[in-house]
């Protein structure tokens, strides 16, 4: 996501490098290449004028700290005013005081709602809720069975009118379905509404009117990044005919230029709560308009990066794993094998990759990576015993020759991976005998 906008920003950043100080012609120039960046991202043009001003204003006013150099110091103007388009602070779920809390899902027809009614769930669940759907969509013939199904990979029930009982009433089936948590027991509603595939009028009534009945303590308007400059239109839209409480942007895993992201938490005065990243049940994020700023600056988004390897890492293995590799004891297939799963439940290792600073500059080879590659990886790990992954030396020829055959790659396939392996292991090696230092002869003590 972003990759042009951080690609054409870092670009002219980079123009301002070794310069002493900013002449006004510096910044002016800087500033219409900003423009240009965010135009071509799809950012609205209110909110281009407004940011570039402000930027501008920054950059010649004399806040300029002694302790950055000129670039830095635009730099830093431009990620304030951007964590200030996104939103500003991290704007979490409000519960309700008194059970359940409700949360509305709006937004046009193909924006990702029912979706995200299975990530919301997943996530409330993981964190100790007690969630339950509630299928008020019932324009589209195939919605309620798709928020069913939804539902089930959540693990989460889900509320859908009985046939004859409610059919074609959305508003009796929200309220019913308050009633319905209240009795058994769930802590938080979750509304998936309809939506058409472009603003009318009993699109909006509707919601209103499923609003009003439930009175929701969330209604989140769901975006699809992708569509550009009509982002805005729609998100005003519904401003007004919903008057949402956060914004969701979805689909941010596209080659969306984001634009969407940018102008709509502006224009609306409504913070971006979650962003949508991929199909998947847990591609899916709590929007932090600090973190989204550092990345299309380029700067990483290392705090998402950790949080994430916080919630998959068993500490424990890393821990003895530590101890092993300091130890000097050699580190294994086996152990190998145990990190590489660690790997994979993080999730995709392009995704994390491009969390991290300086990213864009291997921009190329990330497009190039086959996530596959690790499972393939890992079917050559898994084809071997036990005791050859505890000591891989004594894979002679016809043991490497079995490895490949049962994991479907080839010999020098396997014999690739070993080489790599072995080389990573050296390095393991030296850095726990040396603490990674040369050691100069002579400077004993
Ligand atoms: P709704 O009509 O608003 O309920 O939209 P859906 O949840 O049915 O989503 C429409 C399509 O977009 C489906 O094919 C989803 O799988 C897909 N989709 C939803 N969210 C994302 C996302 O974050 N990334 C990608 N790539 N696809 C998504």
């Amino acid at each position: 996501m972003f990759t042009s906008l951080s690609d054409r920003l870092s670009a002219t950043f980079k123009n301002l490098r070794g310069k002493g100080r900013l002449s006004e012609a510096d910044v002016d120039a800087t500033i219409r290449e900003i423009r240009r960046a965010l135009l071509d991202a799809d950012v609205a043009l209110p909110v281009v004028r407004a940011f570039t001003g402000a930027v501008r204003e920054r950059a010649l006013s004399d806040e300029v700290s002694q302790a950055l150099n000129p670039s830095q110091q635009v730099v830093k103007i431009v990620n304030d005013e951007l964590v200030g388009i996104l939103g500003g602070q991290t704007r979490r779920i409000q519960f309700a005081k008194r059970p359940p809390t409700v949360i509305m899902l709006a937004g046009l027809q193909g924006a990702g709602k029912t979706t995200l009614a299975g990530k919301l769930a997943h996530w409330l669940t993981s964190e100790g809720h007690r969630p339950m759907l509630v299928a008020c969509d019932l324009q589209r013939p195939n919605a309620v069975n798709q928020l069913q199904i939804v539902g089930e990979r959540a693990g989460a029930f889900v509320y859908a009118p009985e046939p004859g009982n409610g059919v074609g009433d959305p508003v009796k089936v929200a309220r019913d379905a308050i009633e319905v948590a209240k009795t058994k027991l769930h802590d938080i509603v979750i509304v998936d509404t309809a939506g058409r595939l472009g603003i009318d009028e009993e699109l909006m009534r509707q919601a209103a009117d499923i609003r009003a009945a439930v009175n929701p303590d969330e209604v989140l308007f769901v975006i699809d990044a992708m569509i550009g400059q009509d982002a805005v239109t729609t998100a005003q839209a519904f401003n007004e005919g919903v008057d949402f409480t956060g914004v969701v942007l979805s689909k941010l895993d596209g080659d969306a230029r984001g634009g969407a992201a940018l102008s709509v938490a502006s224009v609306t005065g409504k913070p971006i709560m979650f962003a949508s990243t991929g199909e998947g049940l847990t591609d899916f994020e709590t929007f932090h308009p600090d973190r989204m700023a550092s990345r299309i600056l380029d700067m990483g988004d290392v705090l998402t990066l950790i949080e994430q390897a916080e919630k998959t890492f068993d500490a424990k293995q890393t821990e003895q794993l530590a101890k092993k590799v300091e130890k000097g004891e050699d580190f294994d297939l086996n152990d190998f094998l145990v990190q590489m799963e660690s790997i994979k439940k993080m999730g995709s290792l392009k995704k994390m990759i491009a969390m991290m600073p300086g990213a864009a500059q291997f921009k190329e080879q990330l497009e190039a990576f086959d996530e596959r590659e690790i499972d393939r990886v890992e079917a050559i790990v898994r084809s071997m015993t036990p005791q050859e992954r505890a000591n891989p030396r004594i894979l002679n020829g016809s043991r490497r020759a079995r490895i490949a055959r049962g994991s479907g790659r080839t010999v020098t396939d396997v014999n690739q991976l070993m080489e790599r392996f072995e080389h990573a292991r050296k390095m393991m090696r030296q850095a726990a005998s040396g603490r990674g230092m040369p050691q100069m002869p002579g400077m004993g003590g």
